[in-house]
Order: C-alpha cells, then structure tokens, then sequence
C-alpha cells in the first residue's frame, strides 16, 4: 500500500470530496481512506471513476462501521461500501473500532470476503494489544493494517512496537494533530532548517519510521504539499527529538471505551 494517502473524514459528500479526490489523484496520490461512517463514499467513488486514473492504480480504503458489526450486518455492509464506491474490490477494509463482543464475529466476515477475493487486504482500526491478541489467537487470516491515532503528541511506541513484530502495517490518523501543535519548537526549527511545512515534517517522520500516513485536506494546495515529502530527509536524532513531544494525548476517543 502507497505510504501516503488521502484521508477524506468530515470531507463532505458531493463537489467538497469529489474535488479533494480528483485534487489528490492530480497531485501523484495512489490511496484513498474513506469509511461507511465518512457518509462520502459515493464521492470519492465517482471522483476516481472521472479522474481517468486506472482502477488498478488505485488503493482505497473503507471501513465497517460500529453498529454493523456482527457476521452478517458485516457483510450487508461491505457489499453497500462496495456499491456507493462504484468497485469491483477493495483494498483495504478495515473493522472502524474494536466493539466489545462483535469485533470477532466481524473479523470472520472480512476472513469470508477477503477469502472471496472481494478485499485485497484486511485490517482493523483502533485496536490495543490485547484486541489483537484476542484476534489473532484464533483467527485464519490475520490482520494485515492496524490503523490508529498517531502523531507527535501519541507516539503509540508499544502499540508499534507489537504490530511490528508481528508484521501488521501501522497507519497514522489525523498524523497532523488537526492542525493543533504547529507552533512546537522543535517542528518550527525543523521546518526553517529544511525549508518545509510542519505538515511536511510531520508527514516526513511518519514516513521514515515506515507508518503509513493519510492527512486530510479538502484544500489543493494543502493536499499537494502535503504529498511533496520525498524529497529531504530527517535524522536519527531529529527523529527521536520528534517523538519526544510524546504526551499520550488523545484527540479521538479512547479505544478502551468502546
Ligand atoms: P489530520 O491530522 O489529517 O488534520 C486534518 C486538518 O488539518 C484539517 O482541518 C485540514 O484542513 C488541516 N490540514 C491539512 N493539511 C494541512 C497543512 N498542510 N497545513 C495546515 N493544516 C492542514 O486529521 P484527521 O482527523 O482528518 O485524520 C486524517 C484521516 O485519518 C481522516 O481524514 C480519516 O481518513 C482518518 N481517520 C481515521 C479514524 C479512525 O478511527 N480510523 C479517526 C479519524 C481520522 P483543510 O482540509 O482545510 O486543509
């Protein structure tokens, strides 16, 4: 999966997400992260459809929304993401938050449809250790992409950590704090020394730490800096100098709650 792609949350349905999409493909992205929940779907499948870039060229992500959870609602409601998306298959389709006393009935279903070739990939979102423990004890496929609220402020080393080693694929929602934190010290030296954004740098640390990263923007010119970070490269030290804003500060929900 392309280390850098389009996250479309609160992007709305219509002109908004189908200009952001059609904006990113312009702008070298390959990947897409939507959800049931983002209501967008539809959107950002007739973008791609209208963009001229080839099907195959393309990595989108959805996801099962919380009160579809369950073996068979899983199912229904794959076959409606996969419907308002315009797709023959998916790329990634990933469990949106691990519901207590669901969450296994709903990975059997992605097992199924991944099985069934109708997913290419098959993921989870949210999840603690112990979610993916419970998972994988007993599962026949496993998670592939645990996708999770990481930034500078949550650096989620454990949570990395384990997912490493057991070779799932981290990915970073809202990796730019919302916007939040961009006048850190250490950001804005970094910026000035290499003359990039803070989002660049941020996107730059995730990126070289092999964490897939999906910035949203619904703005061209935000959407193609955003992507314009293969160019330049950190430290080791500038790296750990990042991580160490670490907080644990949450932005989201807590995954624990659900
Ligand atoms: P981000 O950290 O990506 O921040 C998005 C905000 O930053 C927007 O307000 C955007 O405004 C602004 N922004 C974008 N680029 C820049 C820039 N270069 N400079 C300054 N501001 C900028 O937050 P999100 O919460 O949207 O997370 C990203 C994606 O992660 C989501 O869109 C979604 O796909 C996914 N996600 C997944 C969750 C999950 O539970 N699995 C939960 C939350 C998010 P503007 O649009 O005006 O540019």
């Amino acid at each position: 999966m392309p280390y850098v792609g389009l996250g479309v949350y609160k992007a709305m349905e219509g002109q908004e997400v189908e200009n952001a999409v059609k904006a990113a493909l312009k702008h070298g992205y390959r990947s897409i992260d939507t959800a049931q929940f983002y209501a967008n779907e539809r959107g950002v499948g007739k973008a791609l459809k209208e963009s001229g870039v080839p099907r195959e060229e393309v990595f989108i992500t959805t996801k099962v929304w919380n009160d579809s959870q369950g073996y068979d609602s899983t199912l229904r409601a794959f076959e409606a993401s996969r419907e308002k998306l315009g797709l023959d298959y998916i790329d990634l389709y990933l469990i949106h938050w691990p519901i207590t006393g669901k969450y296994k009935d709903t990975w059997r279903a992605l097992e199924h449809l991944y099985r069934e070739k109708k997913v290419r990939a098959i993921g989870v979102s949210n999840f603690q250790i112990y979610h993916l423990e419970e998972v994988m004890e007993d599962c026949e496929v496993k998670p592939m992409v645990n996708q999770i609220e990481l930034h500078p402020k949550l650096t989620q080393r454990e949570l990395l950590t384990f997912c490493q080693k057991h070779d799932i694929q981290v990915e970073a929602w809202s990796p730019l704090m919302r916007g939040k934190f961009f006048d850190h010290p250490t950001l804005i030296a970094l910026s000035k020394k290499y003359n990039k954004t803070v989002a660049q740098i941020i996107l730059r640390w995730d990126i070289q730490q092999k964490i897939v990263t999906i910035p949203k923007s619904v703005n061209e010119a935000r959407i193609k800096e955003n992507a314009n970070i293969f160019d330049f490269e950190l430290t080791e030290q500038e790296i750990t100098d990042i991580a160490k804003m670490n907080e644990n500060l949450r932005l989201g929900p807590n995954p624990d709650d659900f």
